[in-house]
């Protein structure tokens, strides 16, 4: 059960809101047909302006699930245009996260669209703690589902702004399942104390070769055998030919990393933290995200030499990792 302090302090969330947080641009063509394209929506009433004034309007318009795209930060962080609050609107975790729920997953969105976007407005949002519910456990873990609420408006030169949608965004905070307690540090080396596990991966008829490869500590990668196209992750059809046949050749585990991340935060059991994450372009030439072993954060280099080694966990899941190649 949640302690009762914690409990108290959430329901006095619930309803808090955020001030406005800015668009960088108004809305505009080049964005549109840009995340048209690389979202791979072709409709012409988003990029063709004759076309939609065919359709009875001024000009092109934002394809309605764009919406949350106008008011990001960029690439830095948190970096808002001026005007925009500094409020966390999302300080509740916080809260919650002293009373020993330590992670956070993003659980779903709803969207919802009052009518289309128009060339040259100028939106913002606010946020509202929309609702916070009773302690729940889940097969993550028990914790509390977050729902923050996010109306997202067009500024009006002298009126009323108008609503054009609202966005919900829901995270679950909660105590990873199996996690040890966060106040029984001592504890953690008794041996009558379960360890926690590495998560299963799901395994389907499309996957099974690759994990029984790691098994037999062969790195396995899925081919066409209509057109020979390698591919990987694993997937029933072949993205060049569209062909359903397919075997898997092994490869060299020779590979260079092509990006990585170093995870710090949250940390949840079974894993070490910091804990650094590649994605390897193997010399096959796909790519494969896994665990980078023997590495020192700081000299991880794009581009390094990497070689696979399989790794055996709590006895039952083997995992191919890379190591960097020494010279
Ligand atoms: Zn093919």
């Amino acid at each position: 059960m949640a302690d009762p302090k914690l409990t108290e302090q959430i329901e006095a969330f619930v309803g808090r809101e955020y001030g406005r947080v800015y668009a960088w641009d108004r809305v505009n063509a080049p964005m549109i047909r840009q995340w048209c394209e690389i979202m791979g929506v072709d409709n012409p009433l988003y990029t063709d302006p004759a076309f939609a004034r065919q359709e009875g309007y001024e000009d092109v318009v934002a394809p309605p699930a764009m919406l949350q795209v106008w008011c990001m930060a960029g690439l830095d962080n948190e970096n808002y245009p001026p005007g925009s609050t500094t409020e966390n609107s999302f300080e509740v975790l916080k809260l919650i996260e002293g009373y020993g729920y330590p992670a956070v997953v993003a659980v779903n969105t709803e969207l919802n669209f009052e009518r289309y976007v128009n060339l040259g407005e100028k939106l913002y949002y606010t946020s509202r703690v929309d609702s916070i519910s009773d302690e729940k456990t889940t097969g993550l873990g028990t914790g509390f589902f977050v729902t923050l609420a996010m109306p997202f408006f067009s500024e009006r030169d002298g009126g009323e702004d108008e609503k054009v949608g609202e966005l919900l965004f829901r995270v679950f905070k909660f105590k990873p399942a199996q996690a040890q307690k966060p106040d029984t540090k001592a504890e953690k080396t008794k041996a009558d104390k379960p360890a926690a596990k590495r998560p299963l991966p799901g395994i389907s008829d499309d996957t099974r070769f690759f994990w029984e490869g790691c098994e037999q500590n062969k790195l396995m990668v899925q081919r066409c055998t209509d057109c020979q196209t390698l591919r990987h992750p694993p997937a029933p059809v072949c993205i060049k030919c569209h062909s359903f046949e397919w075997d898997a050749i092994e490869a060299s585990g020779k590979g260079e990393l092509y990006s990585f991340v170093v995870m710090h935060y949250p940390e949840v059991p079974p894993f070490d933290y910091p804990n650094p994450i590649g994605l390897i372009e193997l010399e096959e030439g796909v790519r494969m995200i896994a665990g980078l072993v023997g590495v020192n954060r700081d000299e991880l280099e794009i581009g390094q030499e990497l070689q696979v080694e399989f790794h055996r966990f709590d006895d039952r899941l083997t995992l191919p990792q890379f190591r960097p190649v020494t010279r």
